[in-house]
């Protein structure tokens, strides 16, 4: 009779290990990443300053020049001081988004911003009101 308890208490110990090596690695995780340096301040491309009305940011992923996996976080916003269009994606560098990165950007949102608007009526296209 004493085989099933000597099972019981490797797989308890196996089990309890398995715990142990999940709450270690969460911790060296989240202390890697606490390592990783703050993102410097978001700078109007155009007059230097900071004060820059956030209108959308969120997370992108894709690759970059060579073709490896990369990721990070994007912003488009309107410069408090100058009025200017502020964007910044890859690597935390700023620069002034072109009408057709801020169009492609902000396109979609307004377009669902509409939709949502003339909700339950069908939203027609601007060509067929034209
Ligand atoms: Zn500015």
């Amino acid at each position: 009779m004493r085989t099933p308890l000597t099972i019981e208490v490797i797989v308890g110990v196996a089990f309890l290990a398995l715990i142990l090596w999940a709450v270690v690695a969460t911790i060296l995780r989240e202390r890697r990443f606490a390592k990783l340096p703050p993102r410097p301040a978001f700078r109007c491309p155009s007059c230097g300053r900071e004060q820059i009305d956030v209108l959308s940011d969120g997370l992108w992923d894709g690759y970059d020049p060579q073709g490896r996996a990369a990721a990070g976080i994007f912003e488009y916003g309107l410069c408090k001081q100058c009025g200017g269009r502020c964007a910044r994606f890859r690597d935390d560098q700023p620069f002034v988004p072109t009408d057709a990165q801020w169009q492609s950007h902000f396109g979609p949102i307004e377009k669902r911003r509409r939709k949502i608007e003339s909700w339950p009526f069908e939203l027609r296209d601007e060509k067929d009101v034209v």
